[in-house]
């Protein structure tokens, strides 16, 4: 049994929140449930485990669950706080047929010192703008592309998808090719948690405020054309839709947790249109147009990094209203 374990750092006060959230949003399922589809998971409180520390590598150490005599092989992810024992933890079962075992441990987390710009009293801002072409953008014009690993995987994916399409209903064969597509998600997911994690973190130690778009509804790919072309644009706009699902959720955790500000920005607000210098709204884009030229007032603009600058002025003006 492969088990990875996660762990929540939180203040009590916002556990059962969390931890809703962490499952909510941890990847992509399908939501309608299915007996054996959808993900199965068990909780236990502290009277329905034994955990033992392991002196040598503190925070990591063997839990043992109640009616087991054996306890849980779990390779770590992250270690625990040192000398915390577990409150709750949770076995989970995903499509793939991979065991997590999720560990919540009581801490207290003290905020961050407020950030500002340089020299003076406003709080420092940044804009964060999810995309294909590159993960992440921020207004500053740092890029974060995504793992080369994901693109590999998503060629793999449309392989595997396509060959899911010519197997027979109900077959055996294509439960095979299902399960493949499952496990091949599951792996797409945890990279992409990762990287993201990373960048996060430092997202919200450098800003006070933290402004994305609202990307609950997609919108982008609605112009594609042709079976083939609509199946990519379908994935394209799958990948868009997670990375930005898990940016989220980590920034509303981690902001909740260091006393960030996130600002979400209604999709309708003109963000890759709109000319950052002169507010000018342009005519829409296809998405294969990566710079374009303001008619308001000449300047070139990258398109992600100009989104991403709107997005920041944007969630500042809310901010002050
Ligand atoms: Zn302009």
């Amino acid at each position: 049994m492969v088990v990875s374990s996660t762990v929540l750092q939180q203040s009590l006060r916002h556990l059962d929140q969390a931890y809703g959230r962490f499952f909510r949003g941890e990847a992509r399922y399908p939501r309608r449930k299915k007996k054996g589809r959808s993900r199965d998971s068990a909780t236990y409180v502290r009277t329905g485990f034994k955990w033992v520390e392991d002196p040598g590598r503190p925070g990591t150490g063997l839990i043992t669950l109640a009616k087991q005599s054996e306890p849980l092989d779990i390779k770590w992810s992250r270690a625990l706080p040192a000398g915390k024992v577990p409150v709750r933890l949770s076995v989970t079962r995903d499509r793939a047929g991979r065991y997590f075992v999720s560990v919540l441990v009581e801490e207290r987390i003290a905020p961050l010192p407020v950030v500002f710009v340089p020299g003076t009293r406003e709080p420092k801002a940044v804009g964060v703008d999810v995309g294909l072409a590159s993960l992440v953008i921020l207004d500053d014009g740092t890029k974060f592309d995504h793992p080369r690993l994901l693109k590999r995987y998503a060629e793999k994916l449309a392989r595997l998808q396509r060959e899911l399409h010519r197997k027979v209903r109900g077959s055996k064969n294509r439960q095979k090719v299902r399960e493949k597509i499952a496990r091949l998600y599951a792996l797409i997911s945890d990279v992409r948690r990762d990287m993201l994690n990373q960048l996060t973190t430092r997202l919200v130690r450098e800003n006070q405020v933290l402004v994305v778009e609202d990307l609950s509804v997609g919108t982008l790919m609605s112009a594609a054309r042709g079976k083939g072309r609509r199946r990519k644009a379908k994935l394209n706009q799958a990948i868009v839709d997670a990375s930005w699902g898990e940016l989220l959720r980590q920034m509303r955790y981690k902001c909740e947790w260091y006393g960030r500000t996130l600002v979400v920005v209604d999709r309708f607000f003109p963000s890759t249109r709109r000319c950052s210098a002169c507010h000018v709204v342009g005519p829409r884009m296809d998405v294969s147009v990566r710079q374009w030229t303001c008619a308001g007032c000449g300047i070139l603009h990258d398109r992600d990094v100009n989104a991403a600058v709107n997005l920041r002025d944007e969630g500042l003006r809310l901010l002050a209203a």
